[in-house]
């Protein structure tokens, strides 16, 4: 057989099995009756010339089976996370195994008749594992007086240590500074002001930053009328920070349940009432002499996008090694200097600008409302 030949035999063995047949639309956007659905679908779909198979509708996003899960993925799984004081679960989840039996508002029956038909899924409410809603031992364990300390001490052994030095740069960004050239302003704040953020207690200012300036915008709260500013820091020496931003590798036997990881990823993507345990956290980092922390920032998921607790099977993705590059790159550090670092000559203002807010954009996509019960 001729080289052409092999590869004509070749093509049509792989067209009979279906690999080179491109995957065709089933439905598109104005198949769905939910505007936020139809908004949804629209973007996940493509527009084509030819009408859609299920409305024979023209000029609308057409989806293939793949972008039809993804949608209701999306929509139904993704778009009813409920937050919990520690963790956050999707109340709805689907498979092919199971019929449907959630309760939705009229708007959206339709809608999931037609799901149901052409994928051949079901819609149920999600039974979520524990771990999921803040069931982690270590985690209840810092909730705990008690039992705090223990785990203090294994963060402090377990979690790496990390080193910044005159080659680091990093921005702290203030609103209406009253010298806003003046680099003591960029220092933590007067002690009057402290005990109020997630890792200064009373008497023990901290000093925030970020390489990433986006979130130093958005943890400021900036509206429309502030005055910004930012200065970049340098620090003037080698300074020791405990790294919390890590995902921490933990032996093969560890579940979600015991996890440190799971604990401290929590803690830090919890609102205020976990402020009380971060603070602890950073106390005990600075009586073992570290200089500061660097942790995940509390809008890490917001600024890069992800979902929450992401899960295969109930297990997290934190867990699983093939998925922890990008569990990883989901978290956003932010840095926590102890004390006055610019005052006692640590940390240094290399350069301070004014900073011109000139668009703010939201990335948003939908989900189902339910019924009240
Ligand atoms: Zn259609």
């Amino acid at each position: 057989m001729s080289p052409r030949m092999i590869v004509r035999f070749l093509k049509s063995q792989f067209s009979r099995m279906g690999f080179l047949r491109a995957p065709r639309p089933i439905a598109c956007s104005n198949c769905f009756s939910d505007r936020g659905l139809r908004l949804d679908a629209e973007r996940f779909g493509q527009k084509r010339s030819a009408v859609c198979p299920n409305c024979k509708g023209i000029g609308y996003g057409q989806l293939t089976r793949d972008q039809l899960l993804s949608l209701s993925h999306r929509f139904f799984v993704w778009g009813s996370i409920q937050r919990a004081s520690y963790g956050a679960a999707p109340l709805v989840q689907f498979n092919e195994m199971q019929s449907t039996c959630i309760e939705v508002e009229p708007w959206l029956k339709p809608d999931i008749s037609l799901l149901q038909r052409l994928l051949g899924i079901g819609f149920f409410y999600y039974g979520p594992r524990l771990w999921m809603v803040g069931e982690v031992e270590p985690l209840k364990a810092l909730q705990r007086k008690k039992q705090r300390a223990s785990i203090l001490d294994r963060i402090l052994k377990e979690y790496p240590e990390r080193s910044i030095g005159p080659m680091d740069t990093f921005f702290r960004v203030r609103v209406n500074p009253a010298q806003p050239s003046d680099p003591s302003q960029y220092d933590s704040p007067p002690v009057t002001f402290t005990g109020r953020g997630r890792l200064d207690s009373v008497g023990r200012p901290i000093l925030y930053g970020s390489s990433d300036l986006e979130i130093c915008v958005h943890e400021c709260r900036v509206s429309a009328e502030d005055e910004v500013f930012a200065a970049t820091l340098t620090p003037l020496r080698d300074l020791r920070l405990l790294d919390l931003s890590v995902l921490l590798p933990e032996k093969d036997g560890v579940t979600e349940f015991e996890s440190l990881d799971m604990a401290v990823h929590m803690l830090f993507l919890a609102g205020k009432h976990a402020y009380e345990i971060t603070r602890a956290i950073s106390d005990a980092a600075l009586t073992a002499g570290f200089d500061g922390l660097i942790y995940p920032s509390y809008f890490s998921l917001l600024r890069t996008g992800a979902m929450p607790f992401e899960t295969t099977f109930g297990i997290s993705h934190r867990r699983i090694e093939q998925m922890q590059k990008r569990e990883q790159d989901k978290s956003i550090q932010n840095i926590a200097l102890f004390g006055w670092p610019i005052a006692e000559g640590k940390v240094t203002a290399r350069c301070i600008n004014r900073v011109v807010i000139s668009r703010v954009a939201y990335g948003f996509h939908f989900g189902p409302t339910f019924p009240a019960t």
